[in-house]
């Protein structure tokens, strides 16, 4: 059983993968179109566009994912590989630092191979340069050597298709975003849907979830599967000791009570959040003050709070900061008169 860390910044609705949490995510991960709930445009889409390629016999165009991070990408871009009977090489924009690193990547690809690179927006520039001709024509063109010896080779490079996905669309530079042939904006879930995925899980976990705590658990994980999937493994563990068969409302509401998510699925992170942007009496505030004020970094912040908060009304976003709506102030219970604040 894995362990929820007890580390003062750790947090259970944290949508970034936690390191012990690979191997239940792969177990749970679905491998096949049927299996993946909801992004309906976007699975349409892609089932004309991979039908289509493989009419022609070619590989399908390089495919960009952009959207908050545990909605479904590297799941996605699994699921294209499996359609197109493709291999998939998974890797991550930090773990390529130097020419070389990916070089070594794409020569060791076949014919129609998936190359899928997380966290796109984070490659160097001197990487981006080398990935424009090898998406564009499957060419690498390496430099050998510096100054008036330095020469080119060029390699050719298999037909490969490359899948990016990134948490922060406007990050990406235009000549790398316009060598995709296809971008995609992930969208929060439904909570009919994230229902849907705790139940589906729960079953291949072996302790089913009925229909209240599934909604229960959904209602509670900010439009994200992956959040869904934690607070499932973890009320799973209170149904367990408990000794009950299946996971009921009752033991859900618990479980999450003693988890401390709330029913609005924020934690003291998202609460914190707020209570700053409702001090400010309808002033915008900056991100940087409003780090420096949580003590946590601006990505962090950006990438990992504001865009559920942002999706469902609890901030809006204007040239000039940050501004609390009413929703802030309800659900810090902040009373309103008309005019504004009491
Ligand atoms: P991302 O790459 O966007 O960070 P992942 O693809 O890793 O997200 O998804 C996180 C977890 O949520 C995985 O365990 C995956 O199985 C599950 N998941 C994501 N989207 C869906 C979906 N549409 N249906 C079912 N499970 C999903």
């Amino acid at each position: 059983m894995e362990r929820v860390s007890l580390e003062e910044n750790s947090r259970i609705i944290d949508i970034e993968k936690l390191d012990f949490e690979e191997n239940a995510e792969n177990s749970l991960r679905p491998a096949l179109w049927e299996e993946y709930i909801g992004q309906e445009k976007i699975k349409k889409n892609l089932k004309v566009f991979i039908q289509a390629s493989k009419k022609r016999g070619e590989c399908l165009d390089h495919t960009l994912f952009f959207g908050p991070p545990g909605l479904g990408k590297t799941t996605l871009s699994h699921i294209i590989a499996n359609e197109m009977a493709a291999n998939i090489r998974v890797t991550a924009a930090p773990m390529i630092e130097k020419a070389g690193d990916l070089a070594a990547i794409m020569t060791n690809l076949n014919d129609g191979d998936i190359l899928f690179i997380d966290e796109i927006h984070r490659l160097s520039p001197a990487i981006e340069e080398i990935l424009y001709p090898a998406m564009e024509d499957f060419r690498l063109d390496i430099i050998i050597g510096s100054g008036p010896a330095a020469q080119t080779v060029k390699i050719d490079l298999p037909k490969f298709t490359l899948i990016g996905a990134t948490t922060r669309a406007g990050m990406l530079s235009n000549p790398l975003r316009d060598r995709f042939g296809m971008s995609f904006r992930m969208q929060f879930y439904e909570v009919g849907e994230l229902a849907l995925i705790a139940q589906k899980a729960s079953l291949k976990l072996g302790k089913p979830l009925d229909e209240e705590g599934a909604k229960e658990i959904a209602s509670r994980s900010r439009g994200t599967p992956r959040i869904t999937l934690r607070l499932l493994r973890r009320v799973r563990d209170f149904a367990e000791v408990a000794e009950k068969k299946t996971i009921d409302l009752k033991i859900t509401k618990y479980a999450l009570n003693e988890l401390g998510v709330n029913e609005f699925g924020f934690d003291e992170l998202d609460l914190r959040y707020l209570k700053i942007l409702s001090e400010t009496k309808g002033k915008p505030i900056g991100l940087s003050t409003i780090a420096a004020a949580m003590s946590e970094d601006e990505g962090t912040i950006e990438d990992v709070i504001e865009p559920y908060l942002l999706a469902n009304g609890y901030l809006e976003r204007t040239a000039k900061g940050r501004i609390a709506t009413y929703k802030t102030y309800e659900i810090l219970n902040i009373k309103m008169n008309q005019k504004g604040l009491l």
